[in-house]
């Protein structure tokens, strides 16, 4: 349902809850933030409220890479497994979706099959197994991530963390995503409002779309990682 994350100096975590309550107003049953500091990801996510997201990070969260998602049930009741963002069973790929994976009863059929443990009743879940999957097969994390979208059929806005990266990968089709950018601060989000505490200065992606975002600017490439053009543009806003 909604989508936040960024990349940029000092902690994360400030903008993403903010970025979370800002989604509030769509509507949603549970969220959750995953941050990456020298030690991996850490993940916190329950069903309810942002606010109750917030009382039940009890240890002080540090991480400068960070993804965050206020989840709207559509596949698994909304329980706090169920809830965004999802990982693969190390940990070291974290996933938050927005929209429906059409396929993935047969992609988690072929990655159970191949030894990868499921934990919770999403169509999301199939994400983060399957960048692992190529991961494991010797892929670098960008193809990894862009094998794993072109097995996916139906809607999604994606956005990718892996473990020792100060990397997010983004994609989308058939559900918006768009990047905030300021300078040595980027964002990936489902919505504009998400982020403009921070910045104002906005690209609407397209569908297609997959974008490498870290502190030092945003690649914007086609589904075949070739490079494309998209001009930024100022939004106006009445807070
Ligand atoms: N289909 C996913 C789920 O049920 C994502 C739902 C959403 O867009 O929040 O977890």
């Amino acid at each position: 349902c909604g989508i936040i994350g960024r990349v940029g100096d000092g902690n994360a975590i400030e903008p993403l809850l903010t970025g979370l309550e800002n989604l509030e107003y769509r509507g949603y049953d549970s969220a959750g933030i995953a941050v990456q500091n020298g030690s991996g990801i850490n993940v916190e996510k329950r069903s309810g409220k942002v606010q109750d997201l917030k009382e039940s990070i009890r240890d002080p969260l540090q991480g400068e890479v960070g993804i965050g998602h206020t989840r709207w049930s559509t596949h698994g009741p909304p329980t706090d497994a169920n809830a965004h963002p999802h990982t693969d069973e190390s940990e070291d790929v974290a996933v938050v979706h927005n929209g429906i994976i059409e396929n993935y009863a047969a992609l988690r059929e072929r990655l159970a099959a191949n030894g990868y443990e499921f934990t919770s009743d999403t169509d999301t879940e199939v994400i983060p197994h399957l960048v692992q999957y190529y991961l494991d097969a010797g892929f670098d994390s960008e193809t990894a991530f862009r094998q794993a979208i072109d097995e996916l059929e139906g809607s999604y806005a994606v956005t990718v963390m892996v473990s020792g990266e100060h990397v997010l990968y983004g994609a989308r089709r058939g559900s918006p995503l768009v990047v905030g950018m300021e300078d040595g601060e980027y964002f990936l989000a489902s919505d504009v409002p998400a982020f403009l505490e921070y910045t104002d200065n906005v690209v609407y992606l397209e569908d297609g779309d997959v974008v490498i975002v870290d502190e030092d600017g945003v690649e914007f490439t086609d589904c075949e990682g070739d490079p494309i053009t998209r001009t930024p543009e100022t939004v106006e806003w009445d807070p």
